[in-house]
């Protein structure tokens, strides 16, 4: 294959072109609420495990399938570490689940809204995806499940990404995905912490689960990049296959394990601090007038109209959130602003005053432009 420097398109992907860099903004903003990381910082003895590794000798290789992870995880959720595949970040484990267990072409059922990496995912790996819509209570209609044959993974989350819901029919719902389908079915608890529940026990008896976590939100080490799967040994083993060695760097193993061993009470206490700080603002949005979803993350979706320009006005005062323009209307919440919300992460509660202040002041600002556009016509 020879790459044409003039036209490089000729070379590339069929299928690719329709594909969207994830390119999020990259300038610098004083307070980022934008992505769901742990604004209490992170964990101490992980930290200080990174001080050591930096010391020590990085010129070698890490562990190919990063065993001691594997070890600390198991331990931290009370499976056996032959059940637990890890990766560079839970994204690389959601992407080679995906293409473990379905063949180009196939179907992927997927939670809509959720996840925005899933799509592209399923369809980086030749796959399709189809719509598994929220009900307008933000829980799945288990009706609506795939039948057999259709699909050769379904994608479900919970609590769910962005809509910070928690499935309260979630074993159901596996239940039900499950039995319908042939395939796997992955439940990404990647802010399980919050929620404090889990279907992982699950998956000793359903060895077409897999459940999938991150140490990016809650055990706030989204820089080191490492997530896990739990899944039946075998499974597991497909997806490490799939995934390929050396996925997670020695510093980011050393980190993980320290973290999930030494930090799991530091974790729980800044848990507690972004439930109480959620709350808090949740009932300073509302009384504002704002329709704010209940959230079991931390994250809160709060729908607006103009996400956009909301969330523009708001980086320029200082405080970035992650703005949706259009969501799909599953509820009267989201139907009121067209499918506009914003999603803004929990932090500690001077952030969430600039955060409330700055939403006023850009809210207004969009809201006058409107008008002046209006009177103008
Ligand atoms: C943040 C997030 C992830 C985590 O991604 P990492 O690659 O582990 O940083 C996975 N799933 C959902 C739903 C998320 O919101």
């Amino acid at each position: 294959m020879t790459i044409s420097a003039t036209r490089p398109g000729t070379a590339m992907r069929k299928g690719y072109d329709a594909i969207p860099l994830y390119a999020p903004d990259p300038s610098p903003v004083a307070i980022d609420l934008s992505d769901n990381t742990n604004r209490w910082g992170m964990p101490p003895a992980a930290a200080r495990e990174i001080q050591r590794a930096i010391a020590g000798n990085l010129a070698k290789y890490p562990d190919a399938y990063a065993a001691s992870l594997k070890q600390a995880a198991a331990r931290y959720l009370d499976v056996a570490p032959s059940m637990i595949v890890t990766g560079c970040g839970s994204d690389d484990v959601l992407d080679s689940a995906i293409r473990s267990f379905a063949e180009p072409g196939d179907r992927v059922a997927v939670l809509d809204p959720s996840f925005v990496m899933i799509p592209t995912l399923v369809r980086l790996n030749g796959l399709e995806p189809v719509s598994l819509p929220l009900s307008s209570s933000y829980e799945v209609n288990v009706d609506s499940l795939p039948r057999s044959g259709e699909v050769s993974v379904t994608y479900l989350c919970s609590p769910n990404n962005p809509t910070g819901t928690r499935l309260s029919n979630a074993r159901a719902t596996i239940a039900a995905a499950l039995e319908r389908t042939r395939g796997i079915v992955i439940m990404d608890e990647a802010y399980a912490e919050f929620a404090g529940e889990s279907v992982v026990d699950l998956v000793s008896e359903n060895d077409r689960l897999i459940v999938v976590r991150t140490m990016s939100k809650a055990f706030g080490l989204a820089s080191m990049r490492v997530g896990y799967a739990i899944g039946a040994p075998d499974v597991v083993a497909e997806i490490e296959k799939s995934r390929g060695p050396f996925k997670v760097s020695a510093l980011a193993e050393r980190a993980a394990v320290v973290a999930l061993t030494e930090d799991v009470q530091w974790m729980k206490e800044q848990v507690a601090n972004a439930i109480e700080s959620r709350e808090r603002v949740a009932a300073a949005l509302r009384a504002k007038g704002f329709d704010v979803i209940p959230s079991s993350a931390n994250f809160l979706l709060v729908p607006v109209r103009q996400a956009s320009a909301v969330a523009r006005h708001m980086r320029a005062l200082g405080v970035a959130v992650r703005p949706f323009d259009a969501l799909p209307l599953v509820s009267p919440a989201l139907t009121a602003t067209n499918g506009g919300a914003l999603r803004v992460t929990v932090a500690p509660w001077p952030e969430m005053e600039a955060m409330l202040s700055a939403l006023d002041e850009a809210a207004a600002t969009v809201a006058r432009d409107a008008r002046d556009r209006g009177s103008a016509a």
